[in-house]
């Protein structure tokens, strides 16, 4: 045997024993966050190569995201150099396409099959359902394509389904059955189907299956305990021969139960395959003992955990912040103010994760750190006015602006869709081209000559005649108000309430564009926009926060990100934002137990990601879905140890008027609370500055000559001033 020495030295015995297992057990290393349970995986494949003399040939190794993937295939090639390569390295879906390219005659597929996102997938779907002359209204996108992805999820195809005489299902079968069809035809594959595929694959072809089974001997799998059934499955056939499965996890942080991932497979792997050696990890390497307490403290709170004890050698750190913002305006300000303090102090951008529960919290965190200049990357996910039905809605605003804005027509005229087809779109392209006039043009010549046929026609009208009558009504309301009649009555959002399954897609789409009135309510046009309706200065605005571009590749930046895209990344300083009732943990769980608990192991999973210093914010007042709130802080912060929390908050002499402070440490604060005699202003005014503009009072600090007032202005962020010099006005 070689000198492997160097796979040994950095492990403690327990990493070390799941390492060196003999090759013919299973093993579960189930532990909690930071422990070294994906070091150990890589140290394992390591140890597969290196002193076993295992070919990577014969392993394989999946992990969940495709940023794990090559974070994986980096570790294992500083370990293992160029035998790296030979491995197979990826993510369910990544290896099952390979899969299937390599063995698309066996799948039953053309050679050229085409892998489709939810898109794609969606407009397929519609056309089937007016094929089927099924209405849209009655039958919405998001039923339809939830019933055939999670029935594919739990590895059934029509053929398998059983409607049991209701009606419902039949119909919902029917459009399924056609999509199979149609997807078989055209030689398309959506996600679920790459799986399925590739597990129908093991099934129907022995002889391929007994070459895989052979081939595989070690299967490594990371963040076990978020497998759903149909990768489970997969697995235990992959594995039903000589193969032997290494899988590590950790039951507290199982964050997909809404997707369909079970963490009953973490306790059915002992069942399902014998002889497996179940190694506890209980060291935790990334955090500082006082992250480490204050993550083990709230997880108690859940029941049926599989239970560990997870401690560190490390410093003790210090304290976990938790700022309680005036607003949400206030909390960007804020974690700016946090990042440039970690940058003065000689941190890197890079080191700065800026975590939330809700994709539509990002607008305003992006427009802080946009206006600080702070470079930023909005990670698994776009930035705020990238996202489709941002865009959706703008498209609306910018054609009542100007009815020739084709790109705007061509995307709305069908979406929320209202029955007219590609067909008659063709027919409008080519009219608007043979006459040189835009589509709306086009599309009022043709009505005109009564060149369409009578249900396009109808439709197109019906189109035409909404953005008049749309233009009409909104040219005299207040901004927000505009936006938000164009979101309902566009049907947009109908659309997306139709969702009956209530999927976290439609739902966070809501949610965003909620964000985009609230966004519209705080617009306030700079000077430069003089000339500009409010509407043209904010959608003016929004073209240009879209096309800012996202920190380069390269480029060292902040990491925003949602708290489920953050899972199994650790970052030197952690920002969670939002700790509100309501929103983390969300409205929908409160009074689910079940639901609850994920979003507590959704907050162990954040507290987790950080490595020195840990900051939790909560606003006493927050624009969401377009209202103000005045939210109560998040159970999760009462449930942290109090040793371990420091409250901060605005250096305030005045409570804001009308907050409900809430439950959560009250007078709590470390700040140094400064008592200025007879304040001109309190917390929550709005002023007006010479220079800056409007904006609202959120911290007063000193006395006399030289009292300071903090304050938001609308359009320059925050700022500190003198009172004794600014010239500040009360409005
Ligand atoms: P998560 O549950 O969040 O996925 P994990 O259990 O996979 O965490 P790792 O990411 O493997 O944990 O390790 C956490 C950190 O601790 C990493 O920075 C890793 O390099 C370090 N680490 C792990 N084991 C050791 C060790 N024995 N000595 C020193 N550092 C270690
Ligand atoms: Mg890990």
């Amino acid at each position: 045997m070689d000198d492997v020495s160097f796979l040994l030295n950095d492990l403690n015995d327990a990493q070390r024993e799941a390492v060196t297992l003999p090759v013919d057990t299973h093993a579960l290393v189930l532990a909690g966050a930071g422990s070294g349970k994906t070091r150990v995986l890589v140290h394992r494949i390591g140890w597969l190569v290196e002193a076993l003399g295992v070919s990577p040939y014969n392993i394989l190794a999946v992990t969940f995201t495709n940023k794990a993937a090559s974070e994986m295939r980096g570790r294992a090639f500083d370990l293992i150099g160029g035998k790296a390569e030979g491995l197979t390295l990826g993510t369910f879906h990544g290896i099952a396409y390979r899969l299937l390219r390599q063995h698309w005659q066996e799948a039953g597929l053309p050679q050229n099959f085409q892998v489709i996102d939810s898109d794609d997938q969606k407009r397929l779907l519609k056309r089937l359902l007016r094929d089927l002359e099924l209405d849209e209204q009655q039958w919405p996108m998001r039923q339809v394509q939830s019933f055939i992805n999670g029935n594919k999820e739990e590895g059934l195809r029509a053929a398998h389904i059983d409607p049991q005489h209701n009606p419902f299902v039949e119909t919902l079968l029917r459009v399924y059955r056609a999509y199979e069809q149609q997807c078989q035809q055209n030689g398309l594959v959506d996600f679920a189907e790459l799986l399925l595929r590739a597990h129908e694959l093991w099934l129907k072809n022995p002889r391929l299956l007994a070459h895989y089974q052979q081939r595989f001997q070690h299967i490594l799998v990371d963040e076990f305990q978020d497998t759903n059934a149909l990768q489970y499955a997969w697995l235990r056939v992959l594995a039903g021969g000589t193969g032997r499965l290494f899988v590590v996890g950790d039951d507290d942080q199982s964050i997909y139960g809404w997707r369909g991932a079970r963490v009953e497979h973490v306790h059915r792997f002992s069942d399902d395959f014998a002889d497996v050696r179940l190694i506890r990890l209980e060291q935790n390497y990334r955090s500082t003992a006082t992250i480490l307490k204050a993550a083990n403290t709230l997880i108690a709170h859940n029941s049926g955990r599989m239970g560990k004890n997870l401690w560190t050698a490390g410093e003790q750190g210090a304290p976990i912040r938790i700022y309680r913002a005036f607003n949400e305006l206030e909390e960007a300000d804020f974690v700016v103010r946090q990042v440039e303090r970690w940058l003065e102090r000689g941190g890197s951008r890079d080191d700065v994760a800026v975590l939330y529960r809700s994709n539509a919290q990002s607008r305003v965190l992006e427009q802080a750190l946009l206006r600080a200049g702070i470079p930023y990357r909005v990670y698994g996910g776009l930035r705020f006015y990238e996202r489709a039905e941002i865009k959706d809605v703008l498209a609306y605003l910018r054609l009542l602006l100007n009815r020739d804005d084709d790109a705007s027509f061509d995307r709305v005229i069908n979406n929320p869709p209202r029955g007219i087809g590609a067909r008659t779109l063709e027919t409008l392209r080519a009219e608007a081209l043979a006459q040189g006039v835009s589509l709306w043009q086009a599309a009022q010549r043709l009505l005109a000559a009564g060149r369409l046929a009578a249900r396009a026609a109808g439709a197109v009208q019906g189109f035409l005649d909404l953005i008049d009558q749309l233009a009409a009504d909104t040219a005299d309301m207040p901004l927000d108000q505009q936006v938000m009649t164009v979101i309902s009555r566009s049907g947009l959002q109908t659309h997306l309430e139709k969702d009956e399954h209530k999927s976290e897609q439609a739902q966070s789409k809501l949610e965003n564009l909620d964000e985009l009135i609230n966004a519209a309510a705080q617009f306030r046009p700079g000077e430069d926009a003089a000339d500009e309706t409010p509407l043209q200065a904010f959608l003016n605005q929004a073209a240009f926060e879209a096309g800012e571009h996202q920190a380069a590749q390269w480029e060292s930046c902040v990491q925003l990100m949602t708290l489920h895209a953050a899972k199994g990344l650790e970052f030197p300083l952690v920002i969670m934002t939002g700790l509100e009732e309501g929103l983390f943990p969300s409205q929908q769980s409160i009074d689910d137990p079940a639901r609850l608990e994920e979003e507590r192991r959704l907050a162990y999973v954040g507290i987790t990601r950080a490595r020195e210093e840990l900051v939790m914010t909560w606003c006493e007042k927050r624009r969401w879905h377009g209202q103000e709130r005045f939210p109560l802080p998040s159970r999760f912060l009462s449930e942290l140890p109090p040793d371990c929390v420091e409250e901060i908050r605005p250096k305030a002499s005045v409570r804001p008027a009308g907050a409900l402070g809430g439950g959560f440490g009250a007078g709590g604060c470390k700040s140094g609370l400064q008592k200025v005699g007879a304040p001109p202003f309190s917390i929550g005014d709005r002023v007006l500055h010479g220079r800056f503009g409007e904006g609202i009072v959120i911290g007063l600090e000193g006395d006399g000559p030289q009292a300071r007032v903090q304050v938001h202005f609308d359009e320059h962020g925050s700022k500190w001033l003198m009172l004794a010099v600014a010239k500040l006005e009360k409005l």
